[in-house]
């Protein structure tokens, strides 16, 4: 049986003030709030400002464009354009997407393949997203993993097009294109002239301003192995993307073990790095998604090392012994509140 928990929040609006803001705010500061179902998640999006409620649906048609051209799930998608001709033909695509598979190969190159958009046959062999998951007998494995290679995915930005060298081969933008989407719909927000205000895509949460009486927004970081919407602690962020991946967002278990949905591109297996939990806090949020599942493929080590070198980028990380390592750059934006107690932080190192 898969469990779906991506469908509910993974980062958890903490909002302590918000209650105490609605019953003295006047009418005009009342956000908008707004609940769909999109990218195979529940997206939700509260807003103030007057023209709040414009943005918001102006929002809704925006992430609708880019699942439909993104998704791995329908015919006619761009995305399914170039894997039905992979090891054929060039695919002419739209600049969204264009953008999101160079940006994707550039973090497959930064962290070495641990980002890999070309995992595709992989995530299709597991079944991750079907509703019978399964372990793939090895020799299939075996038979998998010389497709996956991000170095076989061209893209021309000028001719707005993209080819795969191998038929067989599949791109699966999940681990990146939630993350587009929250900067596109920053953008959308902005244009309207909203000041304050967040969207939670699935647990890739993007706030604009502070909230409302100034303050930084604070985010929960999930305790990954409590019920949605436990904590183990608190960002507190203004104008920024917190990005969480985790082993209990979308899992089975067979003979007592659990199996998750981020694949290591070198085993073919879900990885199994010793992080049960990564949370990058960025500017951009498509930088976020993609260094959330990179660093929870890489590990511990390489995962810090990696983020440590990237200008603006910091990190949490959580262990399987329930240890929580965050950048020294969270120092005065994380904070532990692990009601569990289990949990142990390791200052910086
Ligand atoms: P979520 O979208 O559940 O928050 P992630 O952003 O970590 O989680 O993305 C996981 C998804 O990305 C998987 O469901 C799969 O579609 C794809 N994926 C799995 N492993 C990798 C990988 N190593 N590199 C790139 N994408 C991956
Ligand atoms: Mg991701």
């Amino acid at each position: 049986m898969i469990k779906k928990s991506g469908l509910t929040v993974t980062a958890y609006m903490v909002l302590i003030s918000g209650m105490f803001l609605t019953s003295c705010s006047s009418f005009t500061n009342r956000p908008v709030e707004k609940q769909s179902f999109n990218m195979g998640t529940i997206i939700t999006q509260k807003v103030y400002g007057k023209n709040a409620q414009k943005a918001v649906d102006e929002v809704i048609a925006r992430i609708q464009e880019i699942e439909r051209k993104m998704t791995i799930n329908a015919e006619g998608s761009e995305i399914d354009a170039i894997n039905s001709m992979a090891g054929k033909e060039e695919v002419n695509l739209g600049e969204d997407t264009v953008y999101v598979l160079e940006c994707a190969k550039k973090y497959a190159e930064l962290s070495e393949g641990a980002f890999d958009v070309t995992v595709g046959p992989l995530v299709k062999a597991w079944g991750i997203f079907t509703d019978h998951p399964r372990v793939p007998p090895q020799d299939e494995i075996n038979g998998l993993l010389p497709l996956v290679n991000y170095r076989e995915l061209s893209t021309d930005s000028k001719k707005s097009s993209a080819k795969l060298s191998r038929q067989g081969q599949i791109v699966d933008l999940g681990g990146i294109a939630k993350g587009y989407t929250g900067d596109e719909v920053i953008k959308i927000y902005r244009k309207y002239g909203i000041k304050s205000g967040y969207i939670n895509l699935g647990g890739n949460v993007v706030v604009i301003g502070s909230k409302p009486d100034g303050k930084p927004w604070s985010i929960g970081v999930q305790n990954p192995r409590a019920e949605n919407g436990k904590y183990i602690g608190i960002l507190k962020v203004i104008d920024k993307s917190i990005v969480s991946s985790g082993d209990y967002e979308r899992f089975f278990e067979k003979n007592g073990k659990r199996y998750h949905h981020i694949l290591d591109p070198e085993t073919g297996y879900p990885s199994e790095s010793g992080l049960i939990s990564t949370t990058i806090v960025s500017d951009a949020s498509i930088d976020g998604d993609a260094l959330s599942t990179a660093t929870f493929v890489l590990g511990l080590d390489k995962g810090m090392k990696l983020v440590e070198n990237l200008n603006g980028v910091e990190a949490v990380f959580i262990t399987s012994d329930k240890k929580v390592y965050t950048t020294p750059g969270l120092k005065n934006v994380f904070t532990m509140e692990d009601e569990s107690k289990e949990y142990k932080y390791v200052e910086k190192r």
